[in-house]
């Protein structure tokens, strides 16, 4: 996975009643995710391992019930944040709302879980 340092998004498009997401990069490439993708690898403390195994490991280790079951919920528009210029950071309903999702981490998460 060798994304290039300067990769990051063009724009950012949200669908709230669909709730999906999607991305355009500036290499030109487009990813979308919906909520409950974004919700299941949110990559907080607690959901972090399960994720760290995904994106490095070819044998993941069990998945939670909690995350493989966590359903992505989004009250407003408000709910999804930049964080500086190279994260987003999303306050899912369910309390998960420290995980910072980076550009390369989201691109790498378009590649690997659709
Ligand atoms: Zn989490």
């Amino acid at each position: 996975m060798n994304a290039p340092v300067s990769l990051k998004p063009n724009g950012i498009v949200v669908d709230l009643p669909q709730r999906r997401l999607q991305i355009n990069w500036n290499d030109a490439a487009a990813s979308v995710y919906d909520f409950d993708t974004l919700r299941r690898a949110c990559p907080c403390a607690a959901c972090r391992p399960w994720i760290h195994d995904m994106l490095t490991d070819a044998t993941p280790r069990e998945i939670s019930d909690e995350t493989r079951n966590a359903v992505g919920e989004l009250a407003s528009l408000q709910d999804i944040q930049p964080v500086g210029a190279y994260a987003l950071h999303f306050n899912w309903a369910d309390g998960h709302t420290s995980g910072i999702y980076d550009w390369n981490y989201l691109r790498a998460l378009a590649e690997t879980a659709t």
